[in-house]
């Protein structure tokens, strides 16, 4: 399968692998996957809102009818990967994350993503702006019955499917969900393709050598958390953005300039035109926090706001904003 078939919806892979993808990749627009055994099922990742879960669960519905969904997998704790999960939810339905995920996959840190929807000024304008089509209010957060730590084999219908924490890099919990006897591996949000990663955890060390683990593995076709179904030619790509960036972030931190000097002065060269390019922002921060523990951590919602600067929205009404 090619990146060039990259519509919405249901995608067969063959050899019981499924995908269910959302062009155009961008925040929110995440993917799933299903993968299938004899008589039954296992799903990696549910989607940002109840109508769209729903209507992949619809779309899904020939599979799953065939084989009944038995386990479902979060690749990592952000919302647009867990927000579904209680229309999965289900007493014959084992829900399964790494530990370091599942402490973040809670309701107040799903209603703090709801809420900047609403607030006044530019942070709200540009959440609307990323988050507009999607229905973040009432959902109920959905955490794991069961977490791992580290590598464990799941057992779909008498094959092999292997989770193996990767974990913090993109987030502190990521998890790779691999099919051997498929060579397929459905790599969450430790593989954006077509827009911009963001290392919300890191260090980007940590993420680079994630990438490296992939590109060693025994496999063919790779479903990202975000953009077409690719191979392993998309993880060299992302694994050339992360290098360049923390090459020149720590340059410039050596340097001595400060962060914003930083991130004004980065040249990303070919992948200045890349999606979400403002991610830079936090990608920088990441490296400066790496090289001097005591560089504050802000909250996700002032990082955006300086995303939203990044990406040509205005910087006033940042400081209200911003929560503690
Ligand atoms: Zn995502």
């Amino acid at each position: 399968m090619s990146t060039l078939d990259y519509r919405k919806g249901h995608h067969d892979l063959g050899q019981g692998c499924h995908a269910w993808l959302q062009p155009d990749g961008s925040w929110g627009w995440s993917n799933s996957g299903l993968i299938t055994g004899s008589g039954t099922s296992l799903m990696v990742d549910t989607l940002f809102d109840l109508p769209l879960t729903r209507e992949m669960l619809a779309g899904l519905s020939p599979v799953l009818d065939q084989h009944p969904l038995r386990t479902l997998v979060n690749t990592h704790s952000d919302p647009d990967h867990v927000n579904g999960n209680e229309l999965v939810a289900a007493p014959d339905v084992e829900i399964v994350a790494s530990a370091a995920a599942a402490e973040l996959m809670t309701q107040e840190a799903l209603d703090a993503v709801a809420r900047v929807k609403h607030l006044d000024g530019t942070l709200g304008e540009f959440a609307r702006h990323i988050f507009g089509p999607f229905e973040l209010d009432g959902i109920t957060a959905t955490g794991p019955d069961r977490t791992f730590s580290g590598e464990e084999s799941v057992d779909v219908g008498g094959r092999e499917v292997r989770l193996i924490q990767v974990g913090p890099a993109h987030t502190p919990g990521d998890a790779l969900v691999h099919v051997p006897d498929a060579r397929l591996l459905y790599a969450g949000d430790v593989l954006f393709v077509g827009g911009t990663p963001i290392a919300w955890a890191g260090p980007i060390d940590r993420w680079i050598a994630a990438l490296d683990l992939i590109l060693d593995m025994d496999v063919e076709t790779i479903v990202p958390g975000h953009g077409p179904v690719s191979g392993k030619s998309e993880v060299s790509t992302m694994r050339e953005y992360l290098v360049s960036v923390e090459a020149q972030a720590r340059k410039r931190f050596e340097d001595g300039l400060d962060v914003d000097q930083a991130i004004a002065s980065i040249d990303l060269g070919r992948f200045a035109d890349l999606p979400e390019h403002g991610r830079l922002a936090q990608n920088v921060l990441n490296v400066y926090q790496q090289l001097d523990p005591t560089i504050p951590r802000p909250d996700r919602l002032t990082v955006l706001t300086k995303i939203a600067a990044l990406e040509g929205f205005s910087p006033a009404a940042f400081d209200d904003a911003t929560t503690p």
